[in-house]
């Protein structure tokens, strides 16, 4: 089983649309980066987080045939806006995808994107079937149950959901903080990979100093750094960071 992380980058992306790569050394390959995405990759199945606005060149660079399952975060445009580009694979296997998501993202993507989930004729049917993100998700690898868990944290205004992998890894791209109550699913992971927008503080994100600060109190084997903004350099984040935290790239990929 794989994790992927297909895309790392702040909501605008590394460089910015309009070239902008603030700290970032456009020589470093590892500097340039999409915006949050992930893969879950099982023997039977291909399970998606989030549809950012960047997924079909994502799903492209890594020759993704098939997605069988979408999780859905939360409804920001970097996490959703990429969505139209299931459609393709609604047309190879003439089945709709089932997508799952919380109450309010399920009202944002009905609203924004109506036509995806209603058919308005033949020619253009419904491509994506919306479920209710469950507290835990089931697939297989290798015959064996693989249960994927969901937890609500805080994400400024919002709330985002993480995704916890067969207790091995934790996946959360946006948050602001962590309910007390979940601390226990989150304690000695293997991976950690965690939100770490900036520096500075910033209402709706972890920086650099909550991120290393939850690292400690969680002690995963290893945490990676994501949703990485142009300040971060990723050189001279690296340079900084503790032996067993590292910086996200795009297209990193983590054998479970
Ligand atoms: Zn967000």
């Amino acid at each position: 089983m794989k994790f992927i992380i297909l895309g790392c980058g702040s909501s605008m992306g590394v460089p910015r649309p309009d070239g902008f790569f603030g700290n970032c050394d456009p020589n470093n390959k590892k500097n340039y980066r999409t915006r949050c995405s992930a893969l879950i990759k099982t023997t039977d199945e291909n399970i998606l987080i989030d549809t950012s606005p960047d997924l079909r060149q994502q799903l492209l660079r890594h020759k993704i045939k098939k997605i069988n399952k979408v999780l859905f975060s939360h409804m920001h445009g970097d996490q959703t806006h990429g969505i139209n580009d299931l459609r393709s694979f609604y047309i190879n296997s003439r089945k709709q995808i089932d997508v799952y998501a919380d109450k309010f993202t399920s009202i944002h993507l009905k609203h924004s994107f109506s036509y995806i989930f209603k058919s308005y004729s033949k020619e253009y049917p419904a491509t994506l079937k919306l479920n209710k993100l469950p507290k835990y998700l089931l697939t297989k690898n290798k015959n064996k149950n693989v249960r994927i868990k969901s937890i609500v944290v805080k994400h400024g205004k919002v709330k985002s959901n993480c995704f916890i992998i067969d207790k091995k890894l934790a996946y959360i791209s946006d948050v602001s903080k962590i309910y007390s109550k979940d601390y226990k699913y989150f304690k000695n992971l293997k991976y950690l990979i965690i939100d770490c927008l900036w520096y500075n503080f910033h209402p709706s994100h972890f920086n650099l100093e909550t991120s290393l600060d939850v690292i400690k109190q969680f002690k995963p084997k290893k945490a990676i750094l994501t949703n990485l903004s142009p300040v971060l350099d990723y050189k001279a984040l690296k340079q900084i960071l503790p032996k067993n935290v590292i910086p996200a790239h795009d297209g990193l990929s983590i054998n479970l």
